[in-house]
């Protein structure tokens, strides 16, 4: 069973048992300001966010090869590779040339990485079957290459078998009620959740690594919502401080919107404002599987012509297109399937749309938190702002008849003949219409117009 397969099945199994989807799947918002009448914010620098999610990653290890047997541990006929067949590392030489392909096209993503993986080794103090300089270096790598243009994040501690935090062994009990994948984030309360959040965000801070956000392992979470929702936000905040944590847990393919959701929202307008925001992919693993046995097909993602496919459908929509893949998918035991589909997708899509914007997970978090959570007052001339976070390339829209050329705050901004050139201190006139783009600041500033 694919991984991307059990995040949906599990949400259907609330509805196969009969509980109330609702109440199990509800998300707590929080706090609204009041809307202001005449202003709009549109999309950052009115371009549709791209980013890449990569699953199963950490340092040197397979995951694929190390998680099949002890998922065939619990669900026997489910999990019948021959897991032996396949490598027991992702060298870091692919890593290199995978992130530099990247870094070159100005790809951004998420990157896991997970702190114990298939409880093989920890991070931040040894990793069997590598020598010590291998995982210094494997570290090392992570932080310079990856950590500039992907979000890392821990995939809970293990992946496999749940961890007692008191103890850092696994549970005896050999059942999916102690695997972090199926039963056992189920009933755990909100300060369980952050618990178990922060001793695995708390290695990889140990081992030199920063995040502002957490990925659930398999179907981990999806009976616990708001454990989840609230635990990410505790944790987050207590071992790395983040101002705007965020998770990703789901993925949608058909017509529910993937736009991502700003929940737990409090204290706007103090000094402690805070919220927590749920990232929502919209592909399934279309790459090469999350075992690297399962090869993808790019024209699922989008077809030579630009019209077909998944991403075309929510590059129309305005949402943003997060795609997602396993990482053992990607290196495909060293044929690079997965790879050679994610260039062809990035080909594509930049062949057809070029009003997209590559963007890590907590730079879309942090978006759509100023989005959903500044207050914006329409005033004689302009716009005044209360902004809980400060956000880079906010972008507004209003009806505006003025020739006078707008002012942020002390500065005029400079005129964009295009959308296509709007950056931060511009402004595009198309008849009454007026798109700014801006830095917005932390707390109250104005926009004359
Ligand atoms: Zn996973």
């Amino acid at each position: 069973m694919r991984d991307w397969s059990r995040r949906e099945v599990l949400g259907l199994s609330v509805l196969a048992l009969g509980l109330n989807a609702s109440a199990a799947t509800a998300q707590d918002l929080g706090a609204r300001p009041a809307k202001a009448t005449g202003v709009e914010v549109i999309n950052p620098r009115a371009r549709v966010p791209l980013s890449f999610i990569i699953d199963d990653s950490t340092c040197l290890v397979n995951l694929a090869h190390f998680c099949i047997p002890q998922f065939a541990e619990v669900f026997p006929t489910q999990y019948r590779q021959h897991w032996k067949t396949l490598p027991r590392e992702i060298p870091d030489a692919f890593v290199r040339k995978f992130g530099e392909w990247c870094h070159e096209r100005g790809i951004k993503g998420k990157y896991s990485v997970i702190p114990y993986p298939a409880c093989v080794g920890w991070l931040d103090r040894d990793l069997p079957g590598w020598s010590r300089k291998e995982l210094r270096q494997s570290l090392e790598l992570v932080r310079t290459l990856m950590m500039p243009d992907w979000d890392i994040h821990p995939e809970m501690v293990s992946h496999t078998w749940a961890i007692d935090t008191k103890t850092g062994r696994p549970y005896p009990e050999r059942t999916e009620r102690f695997m972090e994948n199926w039963g056992f984030s189920v009933g755990k309360s909100p300060d369980e959740m952050a618990n178990y959040l922060a001793f695995a965000l708390r290695i990889l801070k140990n081992a030199g690594l920063r995040c502002e956000g957490v990925t659930t392992p398999g179907g981990f979470g999806s009976r616990s919502r708001p454990s989840l929702a609230q635990g990410t936000l505790d944790a987050c905040r207590d071992v790395f401080q983040a101002e705007i944590p965020h998770y990703f847990r789901d993925l949608y393919t058909d017509d529910r919107s993937v736009a991502p959701i700003v929940q737990l929202a409090s204290g706007l307008d103090g000094s402690d404002p805070r919220c927590v925001v749920s990232i929502i992919g919209c592909t399934g693993d279309w790459f090469g599987g999350w075992d690297g046995l399962t090869p993808g097909n790019v024209d699922l993602l989008i077809t030579a012509d630009g019209k077909g496919g998944r991403l075309p459908q929510v590059i129309a929509r305005g949402e943003p297109a997060i795609m997602v893949c396993h990482w053992p998918g990607i290196y495909y035991n060293g044929e690079e399937i997965g790879f050679n589909i994610f260039k062809e997708t990035v080909q594509r899509v930049h062949a057809h749309f070029d009003m997209v914007v590559w963007m890590k997970l907590s730079e879309i978090a942090r978006y759509w938190a100023a989005r959903e959570l500044t207050a914006m007052n329409r005033v004689n001339d302009g716009v005044q702002f209360v902004a809980p976070f400060a956000c880079p390339g906010f972008t507004i829209r209003l009806k505006s008849t003025s020739n006078v050329a707008p002012r942020f705050e002390a500065a005029t901004l400079t005129e964009s003949k295009s959308l296509a050139t709007l950056t931060p201190g511009s402004w595009h006139r198309k008849g009454d219409e007026l798109t700014v783009c801006f830095d917005l600041p932390k707390g109250r500033s104005t926009l004359h117009v």
